[in-house]
Formats: C-alpha cells, structure tokens, sequence
C-alpha cells in the first residue's frame, strides 16, 4: 500500500516537472504579424532590375555532365554570354573591382575594403542543370516575364543570390561605399556537376594567405508551414552540410538462359542486399544544430507540442524512433540516409544476367565519414549474400567507393558571422524566426571550410513547398518582390560588414 503510493506521488511528481517545463519553455520575443519585405535600396526599379535578370536567365548556362572519367567537350559560349552581361549591367563592379577568371569559368571579385583583414566571401553560382522544356509552362530558357515573376531555369538556384550580391555592390559603388572590410565575390561555374571552379578559388585564395571570417553561400532559404504549429516564416540558416557518397554494389555469376534458372538468380540476390539497407537504415542521433533547431522552434509551438520539445531529457527515444514518420526532412537532419538510384542487369528478357550493378547515393550526416558509411554497406551487403556467394555455383560480391566526401565541418551559432547574419535577416525581413539547421543537400561551399572556420548557408528568400520543388525541377521562377529581398538582404549585409 505505501508502496502504491509512493509510486503514484512519483508519477504525479513527473507529470508536474513534464508540465513546468513546458509551460517555461516559451519564447520571449514571440514572433507575430505578417511577412515583409523592408527596402531602403535608393533607385532600386524592380521592372527594370527583373529585365536584367530575365536576360541573365536566357543564357543557357548547362554544364557538362561527366561521361565516364571524361569531361564531355562542350560550347560555352552561354557562360561567356552571361558574363558579357554581367559586364554591361554592372560597369561599376567590372571598373572598380579586380576580377578575374579561374579555371577558366568561375569568377573571383575582390573588392578592397577600409581593412584587408578578417575579409567577407559572398558566394554564388552561375551553372544550372538542364530543363526539359515541354513539361515547364513556360520554356526554361525564355526568361518570360509574367505577372510579376521571371521564369526561368536558374531564377532559384541560384542566379539570383547572383545577381542580388551584384545589384547591391553596383549601387553601393554609384554611392561612394567602400567596405570596412575586403570583399570577395566567388562565381562558380560547375557547381551542379561537383567540378573544379569552386576548389580552384580556394586554392587561389590560400596561395594568396587570404583567410576569410566569414563565407556565404547558398542554402537554407525563408520556409513556411514546414513544421507543425508554427505559422511564421522560418529563415533556416545552415551551419553545416551533409557529405556525400556513391557505392556500387555488384554482384557477378554465370547467367545463362533464361529457360533453365539456377536456384540462385543474382538480381533477387541484389534485391536482398537492397531491402537489408531499408530495414537497416544508419542509425540516428540528435545532431547539435537540430538541438538549436527544436530550441528556436520548440518555444514558438502550441503546447501540446512543446510538452515534447521541453523535455527531450524523457521524450527524446521516442522522437529518434519516430523520425522517418515525421517527415522525410526530419529524418534525413538526423542520420546518414541511404537511397538506392540506378539498378543495371540484363539487357533481354530471356538472359539471366551475368552482373546486376545497383549504385547507393548516401548522404552523411557528421556521425559517419565516407570509410564507415562503405563498411556499413559493405557488412550488410556480406550479410544479405552470404548464402549466394557460398553457393555451388556462388556468385561474386564487389562493393565500391565511386564518389565521396564527409560532412562539412560546423559553423558555431556562438559565432559572430552567424549573429551578424541574424541580424541582417532581421533587418530585411520583418517577422521572420532565424533558426540554425544542416543543409542536406551539396553545395560549393563545403570547400571554403579548409580557409575559413565561418562558413553559412542561407538563400535570403522567403520560398513556398511548391518553389522549393522547382529547384531542378519544373516551372522555377522568382518574383520581383523575392528579387528585390534579395538585392536588399545582398544591400544591408555589404553596407554593415
Ligand atoms: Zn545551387
């Protein structure tokens, strides 16, 4: 009976402390109101500015994919076209600026400053990927401009973080300004097909002894209705990226006929392999910046919900557990995932093939490196074959490496590039919460971390579901009120750094 209720008086006890800190866990500056867009661009003509970019979109900028391990030869008369642009739109920048080819294509922008110290790289890319023009509305390449919006492969990624840094820098030379700090622009011209621009800046930038304090790059961007019982916009900021490999697993035995089958065929063998990563997936845990995440975003949610988020200490077993129901984005911030893309067996339907070839694209979350990512692969693929490479007639298991890097290293929230870049959000975009987040995706950026320990990632634009499905997908395009927040985030950072 005592016992019962010491029991119960524990139980109540929990709940209470459950409740406590729930009812503590809230926001002091409680964002509220609507999104807006605060300008103080002198002269910034948007019609006139949405012309510029829409002729900088009619430039088809496609790199060329890798063929094998050759370079396929390609015409870049686009790339020379767009920079031809770029010269006749900002006079200023080409006269004032040293700039300079690398690696033939991408571009480097110095911009001396008051002090050569603790410089600032701003980053973008002029490369896009290729568009299928009879699925998009409006042809991919037109730069049409409808309703206020310029259509166009490359209007989100990233032309126009782009052209927003150049718009800014044009207007602050036709006052005057000259930075407290050096600046640089860095232009890629290869990043969707993970090529050599971005590295050669880099090489150029240390064999010159310049350690920037601060780098920015494309990446999170303003989000909406993304995460439950939050209705303001969301700037994520990523402090961090995922890495990235590809493994091949391949699988060779003698094939034959399709009439007279071995027990063992190497493509159900191959299956096996395939369902063994998707019942086994990496496991997962809480990163840092998801922490800073869920503390941003926890204190902003109703209370049923922010009984969870204050008390991870209890819930937060359950939250791993639950992760891939959740959300796809949720699950991919807290593990390394996994993703079989391409399968290559036979070529006819009565050959059983002698090699099934299937390719995992991996995304590393900071807990595994390219090495373990290829022996966890390797271990469950020995595992799912065992019986098939033991076999009378045993089939032949290869895995491989094709391609690989680790996550990036991670950029504090303590630091004062990130807070100089919460500021400036603040400044541009009014009821907006700023939240620290991993970028899951790849960007050029990741190479700056060997010269620089405040790398971010952040496209200062507020975008829907529906917009972020059409970067490298169908239909992308960018308001002009999106193209002038970003002139005026590129405008107020250069003007305060
Ligand atoms: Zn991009």
């Amino acid at each position: 009976m005592i016992l019962s209720w010491f029991l119960l008086a524990l139980l109540l006890i929990f709940i209470a402390v459950i409740l406590i800190r729930a009812a503590l866990f809230r926001a002091g500056d409680h964002k509220s109101g609507s999104f807006a867009v605060a300008s103080d661009l002198p002269a910034y003509q948007p019609t006139e500015a949405a012309g510029r970019f829409a002729e900088l979109i009619r430039c088809r900028t496609i790199h060329p994919e890798k063929a094998g391990e050759e370079w396929l030869p390609n015409d870049y008369s686009e790339f020379v076209r767009f920079r031809k642009l770029l010269e006749k739109f900002y006079p200023l920048v080409h006269q004032k600026m040293k700039w300079e080819l690398v690696n033939k294509h991408s571009l480097l922008y110095h911009w001396p400053g008051q002090n050569s110290e603790q410089p600032l790289v701003l980053m973008a890319h002029y490369d896009v990927v290729p568009a299928e023009d009879e699925l998009w509305s409006h042809s991919p390449f037109s730069g049409e401009i409808i309703e206020d919006q310029v259509w166009g492969r490359g209007s989100l990624d990233t032309k126009c973080t782009l052209f927003g840094i150049m718009e800014a820098a044009e207007a602050l030379l036709k006052d005057g300004f000259t930075p407290k700090k050096d600046l640089y622009l860095a232009f890629g011209h290869d990043e969707e097909t993970m090529g050599a621009g971005a590295p050669a800046i880099v090489e150029l930038l240390k064999s010159r002894s310049i350690r920037p304090a601060m780098v920015l790059d494309e990446g999170g961007a303003i989000i909406e209705g993304v995460f439950p019982g939050i209705k303001q916009p969301i700037a994520v900021v990523g402090l961090t990226e995922k890495g990235l490999t590809d493994i091949e697993v391949m699988l060779e035995g003698s094939g034959g006929h399709a009439s007279t089958p071995d027990r063992i065929n190497p493509l159900a063998v191959m299956s096996k392999v395939i369902l063994q990563l998707d019942k086994k997936p990496f496991p997962a845990s809480m990163p840092v910046e998801v922490k800073e995440m869920f503390a941003v975003l926890g204190k902003q949610m109703p209370f049923g919900l922010r009984i969870v988020f204050a008390n991870l200490w209890c819930f937060k077993p359950l939250l791993m557990a639950a992760l891939p129901l959740i959300g796809r984005e949720m699950n991919a911030l807290c593990r390394t995932t996994c993703v079989f893309t391409i399968a290559e067996a036979s070529k006819a339907a009565n050959v059983i093939p002698d090699r099934v070839r299937v390719v995992a694209n991996l995304r590393l979350a900071a807990t595994e490196n390219c090495d373990q990512a290829l022996a966890y692969v390797s271990e469950q693929a020995l595992q799912a074959t065992s019986r098939a490479r033991q076999a009378k007639d045993p089939l032949k298991l290869s895995v491989k490496r094709l391609y690989g890097h680790d996550a990036s290293p991670s950029t504090s929230s303590d630091s004062a590039a990130y807070k100089k870049l919460v500021e400036v959000i603040d400044s541009v975009f009014k009821n907006v919460l700023v939240t620290p987040y991993i970028m899951l995706g790849a960007s050029d950026s990741r190479h700056f971390c060997a010269i620089c320990d405040q790398v971010l990632r952040f496209s200062p634009l507020k975008m829907s579901k529906e917009e972020l499905r059409s970067i490298h997908g169908i239909n992308e395009r960018i308001s002009f009120d999106q193209l002038g927040g970003v002139v005026a985030f590129y405008y107020n950072l250069v003007r305060g750094s």
